[in-house]
């Protein structure tokens, strides 16, 4: 069967890893893939779904249920952050573990795609309760991870604390390799540059879309939603860069200064509060107001969906960098492309976290560690090989930026899969 004939139109009820297979099959149809092919390209290779007992600090016992699936493995370990997060299910992880395997392949580092996930709110866990759901999780997969296996990360509602108590867990049954898991705190195996590398990848990759374009950083407005590890680097990065920063949210919700905000000061206020609850130097806005502003430039870095069928007629940005993962359905994604609307998609746009992931598990292998210039420029020489190939094929193919980068990814993800046989 011809799959360019079977790929199916985007509806709203999507769930996330449809998605993704959305977009997969999209790009698989411009390569002509056969059907037997893509089936085991959107098979995940394993998924595990366990039990977290945990002893609350008021003695009860809570189960969370705990995710990790391994999707694809043939171009070398597995890779992927762990979330947690209330709305984390199968369907998420398995969607998030695909674009891992993608975004992996795209910026061309050896690794497959994996991904994690408790569905808990971290912010209902004192500090205790946390590290025991920590230790227990990996209680439950540690036989399945290590550093040639499956490499996990910091994601949304995880940090680097959390890494080294995964660090410590997980080499009580296997011995000391700090190479297990990446995102570590710098003074306990972790990168220089690994907390900022997402964020700071989202705006060399503005940057660069923007020379292309022939725009200058200064000439623009961005609103950015989303103020943690993404978001608030992304801001800074940008504002270093010349960019206009007229909007920024987070779960409190939005603060918007049609002059331009003042970024240091908003990065000040959110260090000390660990929120923008507060922030009183701009007008307060929504999350929802946040996205159909008049402004450029968006650059969504909290969760995925948030440009969907309700809003995407009044999306006014000309630009889309997803900071996030799977922040665009896909119906909004076909009527922004149909629009114009310019979106650096997520496997790319994000990529600059696993990149400096990459960077940190080679040092920990070699047991030497780079100063921050080389990290930002092995960074910046990745991304910006990785950009100019998407641009290229896109202009090439007469596709979407997404498109192009799911067809280099999923060609890559081939090769090599023929390579080492079946
Ligand atoms: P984080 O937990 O550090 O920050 C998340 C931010 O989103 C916080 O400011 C939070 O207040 C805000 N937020 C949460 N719910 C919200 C809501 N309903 N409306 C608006 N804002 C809300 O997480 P992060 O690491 O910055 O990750 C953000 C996104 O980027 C996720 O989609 C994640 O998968 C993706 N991502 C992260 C990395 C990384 O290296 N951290 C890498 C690639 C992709």
């Amino acid at each position: 069967m011809n799959i360019a004939t079977a790929t199916p139109k985007p509806v709203a009820h999507l769930k996330p890893n449809e998605a993704v297979q959305l977009y997969f099959d999209r790009a698989a149809a411009n390569l002509g893939l056969d059907e037997s092919f893509c089936r085991l390209l959107r098979t995940a290779k394993r998924e595990l779904t366990v039990e977290v007992p945990v002893e609350m600090d008021d003695g009860r016992l809570e189960t969370l249920v705990g995710y990790r699936v391994q999707h694809n493995n043939a171009r070398g370990p597995m890779k992927g952050g762990l979330r947690y997060h209330y709305d984390v299910d199968l369907d998420e992880v398995r969607a998030l573990a695909s674009l891992m395997t993608w975004k992996t392949a795209v910026v061309n580092i050896p690794y497959g795609g994996a991904k994690g996930g408790i569905c808990v709110d971290p912010r209902a866990l004192s500090r205790k309760e946390l590290q025991r759901v920590t230790r227990k999780f990996i209680d439950q997969i540690h036989e399945v991870i290590g550093p040639d296996k499956d490499i996990p990360a910091p994601d949304l509602g995880t940090n680097a604390e959390i890494m080294s108590w995964i660090r410590n867990q997980w080499e009580k049954y296997h011995g000391f390799n700090p190479a297990c898991i990446t995102g570590k705190p710098v003074e306990d195996y972790g990168a220089k540059g690994r907390e900022e590398a997402t964020g700071r990848g989202c705006g060399i990759l503005a940057f660069k879309m923007l020379k292309r374009l022939g725009r200058k950083p200064s000439e623009l407005s961005v609103a950015i939603q989303g103020f943690g590890n993404v978001g608030s680097h992304a801001a800074k990065y940008m504002h270093e860069s010349e960019f206009k920063i007229v909007a920024v949210s987070d779960i409190s919700g939005g603060y918007y200064r049609k002059e331009g905000l003042d970024v240091p000061g908003v990065l000040h206020h959110s260090l000390k509060h660990g929120s923008l609850k507060g922030y009183t130097e701009a007008d307060s806005i929504s999350n929802e107001q946040l996205l159909t502003l008049e402004v450029d430039m968006l650059v969504p870095s909290a969760l995925g969906n948030v440009i969907h069928e309700g809003n995407m007629d009044a999306i006014k940005a000309k630009y889309i960098i997803e900071g996030a993962n799977n922040p665009v359905h896909p119906m909004a994604d076909e009527l922004l492309y149909e629009n114009g609307v310019v979106i650096l998609p997520d496997i790319l746009a994000n990529a600059g976290g696993v990149t400096v992931s990459y960077f940190e598990w080679v040092q920990n292998r070699q047991y030497y560690s780079w100063d921050l210039n080389r990290v930002r420029q092995q960074l910046d020489a990745v991304l910006s090989a990785a950009f100019e190939e998407v641009w290229q094929e896109a202009n090439e193919q007469n596709v979407s930026l997404r498109t192009a980068a799911f067809m280099i990814a999923i060609r890559r993800v081939k090769r090599a899969t023929e390579l080492g046989g079946f």
